[in-house]
């Protein structure tokens, strides 16, 4: 109704002063055709501000999400809202007409307009440009969207949004009839390049021309690749965002991932400095966990360092710093779901896999670590880094604190405004012992590591993998449903080197070695690697032990060991001071002969799995590389272990 009078009432009725006789023909009140001033375009408009208003909330947390939109990390990347409030500036990932549709898709009950999504975009949150120079997209998504470009400009209409356009390439027959001879392509290539005498390598954007027929043969590899690509980057955060909305009780989700090193420079000293700048590591840890009402809570963690090395045995150093934390939140904790982007140096590796594998045994609940798809793991732990590296800043500039390494980092920290952020500072040391000890574990590389996604720890260093993450009610309720497969984390010697005895005699291969056990102490995480103990000296079980105690590692001497329900001969390289505690280089078994193999094996081992002392390898056949045991050795070996493991 109010619509009518708007329509037909205004400014110019009542300047011909026409109401009464208006109101006489369409019978509509004269006082409330006398309101109107011009209205009809503010009660549009006041409506559509109420859409705005009332969605605003869902659509920017919808924006804000990790899987559509990522936070700029660096420190300038900060847009300031109201008086001194600053918030990180975050990227969407993809087109408005796309997220839109995914949004509807989320809350098919809310009526809300594509302009009104738009409008509803908070000036924080940019909008991709894709394939442009400073896109943070992933090289994937760059590529594919030059490919398009390509395509665009020998005349194919496709979309220049890569998930879509990519779909829309016509056939090889029709591209290679209507495409010239040769083609111009750009595309990121990892390069090797020379700088002052080393060679490292790069991404640049190449441009080459080829010829019609590689130029189609490229197109449908990259299609097919980056199918797969755009697909697992949905599957990971459709999963995290199933295991954050349906996270049981005593279960944690984790993600975590480096910040870019904050670089120590007094304002001074700006040009000079440049050259041996400190660093300082930043590490942030975001958890999350279900509070007693059931709510899902987080709390943030950042761990300070001076360790320039970003590797494996960092992050576990890190994890176990923050562990003891993790059991004061919840004492029951059960399982920890970790979710970090997929660089092998950091976090794809067969020490993080061997972590997994051995989660319960060092700290005493189960872990599944999850990898994001390369270029799409961007998550809180951004925005915190980015934010914290600015507020440091700031500090620095008004002159409030100097910050020099990594040390003053931690300090200031600890008492700046980030008071819901806990900081913890572990040194370079602590990092250097757990590199040791990772150093020294038979770690086993996973087959086709690059492709998984997913990895749930099994106990006794074995592991499941999968490509993708799986958070099916199987997989959610601590079990593991069929698609996973099995791999191992350690070197599986029982397969490589098992020798005759153990083949008629499979049902003594299981004798308990127990995983390496962390002692944790209050800020040093020790490993010990805990060997199997048949009877106790403790318990003056030595009547028991079917190990001749008396046997005293040699360097250079033969020994005959057990090793996860195998025996195996190898060579005495080192040995503690006490001479219980022996460096072993295994040799492998194959038939009935042994050899050494092309690259080192050597293992830490305690004198209670040793066997017996050999009698030096025999070298035999043509190439003398090949070896045998004695006789005599041989059946000392077999009777040994057959009482061992009985
Ligand atoms: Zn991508
Ligand atoms: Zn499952």
């Amino acid at each position: 109704m109010k619509g009518i009078h708007g329509v037909i009432s205004g400014k110019c009725m009542k300047k011909y002063k026409c109401s009464t006789l208006l109101s006489k023909v369409t019978g509509l009140c004269r006082h409330r055709l006398n309101k109107n001033q011009s209205k009809r375009h503010q009660i549009e408009k006041s409506a559509r501000v109420s859409t705005v208003k009332t969605h605003q909330g869902k659509v920017e947390a919808f924006m804000k999400r990790e899987d559509n939109s990522r936070t700029q990390p660096g420190k300038q990347d900060a847009q300031r809202l109201k008086k001194g409030v600053k918030v990180q500036t975050h990227v969407l990932t993809d087109y408005l007409t796309n997220l839109y549709n995914k949004f509807k898709s989320e809350n098919p009950n809310l009526k809300i307009s594509f302009t009104s999504f738009c409008r509803s975009r908070p000036k924080y949150i940019l909008t991709a440009a894709f394939s442009s120079r400073s896109s943070c997209l992933c090289t994937k998504h760059q590529n594919a969207s030059l490919t398009i470009k390509a395509l665009r400009r020998e005349g194919f209409d496709i979309s220049m949004n890569p998930e879509k356009g990519m779909g829309q390439v016509p056939s090889s027959e029709i591209m290679k009839s209507k495409l010239g001879e040769s083609v111009a392509l750009s595309q990121w290539t990892r390069i090797e390049v020379e700088e002052k005498g080393k060679k490292k390598y790069v991404t640049k954007i190449v441009e080459s021309q080829m010829s019609a027929d590689k130029f189609v043969s490229h197109v449908k590899d990259q299609m097919s690749e980056f199918d797969a690509h755009v697909n697992r980057v949905r599957i990971q955060y459709e999963q995290i965002r199933t295991i954050k909305e349906k996270l049981p009780e005593h279960e944690m989700l984790i993600q975590l991932d480096f910040a870019e090193n904050y670089s120590c420079k007094s304002l001074e000293e700006v040009q000079s400095a440049y050259f041996n700048q400190t660093s300082v590591t930043l590490h942030p840890m975001v958890v999350y966990y279900r509070s007693d009402d059931g709510t899902l809570q987080h709390k943030s963690f950042i761990i300070v360092s001076d360790e320039m090395a970003h590797r494996s045995s960092t992050v576990i150093t890190f994890i176990n710093e923050i562990m003891p934390m993790l059991k004061k939140i919840d004492s029951e904790l059960q399982c920890i779901h970790y979710w970090s982007d997929s660089p092998t140096s950091q976090y794809r590796n067969k020490s993080i896999f061997d972590f997994v594998a051995n989660h319960k045994a060092i700290h005493g609940m189960n872990a599944r670590w999850n990898y994001f798809e390369a270029g799409h793991g961007k998550g809180p732990c951004d925005g915190l880094g980015g934010t914290c590296k600015r507020l440091a800043d700031e500090a620095m500039r008004s002159g409030k604190t100097i910050i020099q390494d990594a040390k003053a980092f931690y300090e200031w920290a600890i008492q700046s405004s980030m008071t819901n952020v806990t900081f913890r500072f572990v040194s370079t040391e602590i990092c250097a012992q757990t590199e040791k000890i990772q150093e020294r574990l038979p770690l086993k590389s996973i087959k086709g590591t690059m492709k998984v996604h997913a990895a749930v720890g099994n106990g006794e260093s074995t592991i499941k993998v999968r490509d993708v993450s799986c958070y099916c009610e199987t997989c959610i309720s601590g079990q593991t449903c069929d698609s996973w497969r099995m791999e191992s984390t350690k070197v599986n010697i029982g397969n490589k080197r098992a020798v005759g005895g153990l083949k008629q005699n499979k049902e003594i291969l299981i004798i308990p070695v127990s995983e390496p056990v962390a002692t944790t102490g209050e800020s040093e995480p020790i490993f010990e690697q805990s060997v199997t103990a048949t009877g106790s000296e403790e318990h003056g079980g030595k009547e028991d032990s079917k190990v001749d105690s008396e046997i005293r590692f040699q360097v250079e001497e033969y020994v005959a060991a057990v090793y996860e329900g195998s025996w195996y001969i190898g060579k005495v390289t080192d040995t503690d001071e006490n001479e219980h505690e022996g460096e072993v280089d295994f040799m492998e078994s194959k038939k009935q002969f042994f050899q050494w193999p092309r690259s080192r094996d050597s293992i830490w081992l305690h004198q209670n799995v040793v066997l017996c002392k050999i009698n030096v390898p025999v070298p035999t056949g043509k190439s003398r590389r090949m070896f045998r045991l004695s006789d005599g050795d041989k059946d000392k070996i077999f009777d040994l272990f057959s009482n061992f493991v009985r």
